[in-house]
Formats: C-alpha cells, structure tokens, sequence
C-alpha cells in the first residue's frame, strides 16, 4: 500500500512548475489530490490525479478569503476530508526597496504570506480530524540567501519561513506538523518567463545554469520530492524545519562577510 493511500491532499498553485509536480506525485502515491490555482489549467488537474472537479469549486485565488474558504469546502465535500496542505501558489517581485510602492508590496504580501495564513484557516478544522495531518509550504532560498535585487520577494518568503516555524510550534497539540521547503532556483514556467524578458533567453539559460554550483537549474520533480517527503508520514518526527532544495548554492549555512 502506497503510503499517501486514503489520504486527500490540496495544493495550491498546483497547474504549473513545482505545484503540478507535487500535485503529480502526490497522486502517483495514492493521494486523492485537489489542485487549488487561479488558472483554468487547474480545473483539468495535474496528470494522474485521481481528483477530477467537475465544478467551479477548485478554482481559487489564494488572495481572497471567500475563495479560498469555498474551495476547501467543496474539497472536503468532494472527499470528505483533509490531511494535507501544500501551501505553494505565489508571485515574485524584482527590485530593490526602492523598485515597488505601498501597493505592490500589499499585493505581493498578501499572496505569497497572507494567502497561506488563509488557506491554513480554512484547512485547519479539517486537518485536526486527520491522523496524519501535514502542511508543507513553499519559501525560497531568497528567505535568508540576501539575493540581489528581490527585497520585496525575499521578505515575503522571509514571512513564510517564522509562520512555518510559529505554526509549526502552534499546531504541536493538535499533531499537525508543518515545514516548508527552500528552493533554490528551480527550472519551471515562472523562471521561464523571467528568461524569456532577456534578449537572448537560451544564453540567459546557459549563463545562470553555470551560476550554479551543480551547474544546472533545480528541478520542479527534486523540489516536489523534498515536499512530498515533508507531507508523508516517513517525515512523522519533522516539524518546523526548512528543507533547502537549492544545488548547494546556500543551504543554511551562514554567510560570511
Ligand atoms: P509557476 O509560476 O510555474 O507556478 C505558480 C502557480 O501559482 C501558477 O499555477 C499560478 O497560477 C499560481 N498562482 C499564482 N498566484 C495565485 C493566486 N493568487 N491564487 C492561486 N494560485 C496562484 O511558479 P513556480 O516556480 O512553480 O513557483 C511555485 C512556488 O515556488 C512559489 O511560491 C515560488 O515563490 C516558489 N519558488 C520558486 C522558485 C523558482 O526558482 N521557480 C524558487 C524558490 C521558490
């Protein structure tokens, strides 16, 4: 028996790049998967998922709070439970502090932290009916790493990183445990698109690929594996950790001067 068996998990972000690949993978255990995206793609779900909503119910903006509580609803309807949020949709930022006003830093905030925080409210009742409850979410590197030119990016995921580890000490009690895996610069549509706005994107792809220590980009399946470990019970004795995923670019290890 499959260890996800009898389980239902919901992911959000789920219709593209690491998303779609938890999604995948979650299923291919024997997960019941509900895929939660703004995109239309997300109704389709990801490829071997036993869920299949036939309804508007999935469809969810993690930055709107009626949203998100009706599609957990109509998740739970649909399967009768949860155990397993995967808390994953989120929007970058480019620039210094300087580089975004009041309202993008709103906007991104409230995707990329506010969302989880909303997706956890929801899921939280469910989750404390479940033997084995997880929530996993997705930081980045960018959280501790001081990237270049991502302020308001890496605050948002620096948010994600102490919510994991308050909810993580929160929801001891309830035996719900709760981590969040660090990519480090992982090859999926997002970064994509960041390569496409250079002139030349496959010398753009080359060059950042050999910025690497591995000399290639992350991949979405090694960031979904690293998430679905977290969500499975072979993690039981694992909360409030930050799982990097990043071809040893910067790990936990402090920087220097
Ligand atoms: P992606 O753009 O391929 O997928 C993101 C998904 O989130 C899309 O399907 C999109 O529709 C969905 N989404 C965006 N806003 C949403 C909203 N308001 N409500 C619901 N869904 C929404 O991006 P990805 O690279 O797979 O990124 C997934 C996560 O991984 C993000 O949280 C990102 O910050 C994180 N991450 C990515 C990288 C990387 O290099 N790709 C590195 C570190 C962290």
């Amino acid at each position: 028996m499959s260890e996800f068996e009898g389980l239902v998990a919901a992911v959000t972000g789920g219709a593209s790049g690491i998303g779609k690949a938890v999604a995948t993978l979650l299923a291919e255990r024997g997960a019941q998967v509900a895929v939660l995206d703004l995109k239309p793609e997300a109704r389709s779900t990801a490829e071997g998922s036993s869920a299949q909503p036939d309804d508007d119910g999935f469809r969810c903006d993690v930055s709107s709070d009626d949203e998100v509580r009706a599609a957990i609803d109509a998740v739970v309807e649909r399967f009768g439970r949860l155990d397993i949020l995967v808390n994953n949709a989120g929007i970058g930022a480019q620039g210094d502090v300087t580089a975004n006003g009041d309202d993008e830093w709103h906007r991104v905030f409230d995707v990329n932290v506010v969302g989880m925080v909303r997706l956890a409210r929801a899921a939280l009742p469910h989750l404390k009916n479940s033997p084995s409850a997880a929530i996993v979410n997705t930081c980045s590197i960018a959280a501790w790493a001081g990237l270049p030119s991502r302020a308001l990016y890496s605050a948002s995921k620096g948010a994600v990183l102490s919510l994991t580890l308050a909810m993580a000490t929160d929801h001891l009690p309830d035996r719900i445990r709760v981590n969040c895996v660090c990519p480090g610069t992982a090859d999926t549509p997002w970064v994509g698109r960041l390569l496409d706005t250079a002139d030349d994107p496959a010398a753009e792809r080359a060059a950042l690929a050999a910025r690497q220590p591995m000399g290639r980009l992350v991949t979405a399946d090694e960031v979904a594996n690293a998430i679905v470990y977290l969500a499975s019970p072979l993690s039981a004795s694992t909360t409030g950790t930050a799982l990097a995923v990043d071809g040893g670019m910067y790990g936990l290890r402090p920087r220097g001067p």
